[in-house]
């Protein structure tokens, strides 16, 4: 703190992302990056976006997008008019705060869920209420249905917890509040979730969000979009225009375009981790976890028997990382990135060990 900070700055509470190490061959289990590398042929198409001298970087990239825009556009039966892209989802979300969800009813958002909504929601100051989860951590859309709210937000499947909610679950909220925008945030969609991609043909308040870290092995790209009625779209357009004309750069429009283009390496990817997450599953429930059903490329899991905390500290000591999150509800639960067959094997054995 200091005398320079603003009123906003000091009302803040910034968002605590999970570490990033620099420590060599740590098993990295703890922020759902992919284990594999992103498209060769996202790889060339940046390499030569760079060139042998880097000439291009010297000009401006295209604010709008319009290739990125175009690739995605075809990829999901859209128009370019429908489409929004930012510098990772969590830009596209902030957005998203701001153009289209800060009205003056709270907006809606469970009570576990990705821990970036209430820090936008100071950012941006708009007034937020919670809805708690089931008991067995499923989002029950009746809680979203005939009540006040200036729009809803939820993961889906859900973050932390990997659950997913049917699509017509999503269409029964968006039918009931015609008035709020429903924003889906699809990061982790494209491991056996249904995207609610074809709800934004049907309802004008719904948009959906999605990354190209988790499933486009891109994280460090920072890309990301969203989908919906061109209206909702050109609101976003227009505080992105107040904000930054050139989220995107250069190498990563062409790296996008690309990744998005490659959807056979996509799917073999998508489809590793979906066999590899089945494996864990069954290796954790063996050593007597409770995990909760996940469509995402992570588990959550509780030992009936073993705090989560120790658990997780028993691991680093043993150079594997996995997220454990202190928030009520769910601090016995640890929240595993699927990884290689092998980083997860690797992740059994040691839990064998410390159970032990
Ligand atoms: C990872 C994640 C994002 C952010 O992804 P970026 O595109 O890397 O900013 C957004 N929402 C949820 C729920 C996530 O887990």
């Amino acid at each position: 703190m200091s005398r320079f900070w603003s009123q906003v700055a000091k009302d803040l509470t910034p968002y605590v992302p999970g570490e990033q190490p620099k420590i060599a061959n740590l098993i990295k289990l703890n922020t759902n990056e992919s284990p594999y590398p992103p498209s060769p042929k996202a790889v060339a198409a940046i390499l030569a976006e760079l060139g042998s001298d880097g000439a291009r970087l010297r000009l401006y990239p295209d604010p709008n997008a319009d290739l990125l825009k175009q690739a995605v556009a075809r990829r999901y039966g859209a128009t370019p008019d429908q489409v929004f892209v930012g510098n990772g989802s969590d830009e596209v979300l902030a957005h998203a705060f701001q153009a289209l969800l800060k009205h003056d009813a709270p907006i809606l958002f469970p009570d576990i869920t990705y821990s970036f909504y209430p820090v936008y929601c100071r950012l941006y100051g708009v007034a937020h209420e919670t809805v708690p989860l089931t008991d067995d951590f499923s989002i029950n859309p009746a809680n979203y249905i005939g009540r006040r709210n200036g729009g809803i937000i939820f993961p889906n499947p859900n973050a932390p917890t990997g659950r997913e909610l049917a699509l017509d679950a999503i269409a029964d909220i968006a039918r009931a509040n015609p008035d709020s925008v429903v924003v889906v945030d699809e990061a982790y969609i494209d491991f056996g979730g249904n995207t609610a991609i074809p709800l934004t043909r049907r309802f004008d308040n719904v948009l959906v969000v999605h990354t190209l870290s988790k499933s486009r092995s891109l994280a460090g790209l920072r890309v990301g979009y969203a989908i919906g009625h061109p209206d909702l779209i050109e609101a976003l357009e227009r505080v992105k225009n107040s904000f930054n004309s050139y989220p995107l750069d250069r190498l990563a429009i062409v790296g996008a375009v690309a990744a998005i283009k490659d959807d056979a390496y996509f799917a073999e990817c998508c489809r590793k981790v979906v066999a590899t997450r089945d494996t864990l599953t069954a290796n954790l429930a063996a050593l007597g976890f409770d995990v909760l059903p996940s469509t995402a490329n992570f588990v959550f899991a509780r030992h009936p028997q073993r705090d989560a905390a120790e658990l997780a500290k028993a691991l680093r000591e043993r150079s594997i990382i996995v997220r454990h999150f202190k928030l009520p509800r769910i601090d016995q639960f640890l929240r595993i990135t699927v990884g290689t067959d092998g980083e997860c094997q690797a992740l059994a054995d040691a839990l064998r060990a410390i159970l032990n």
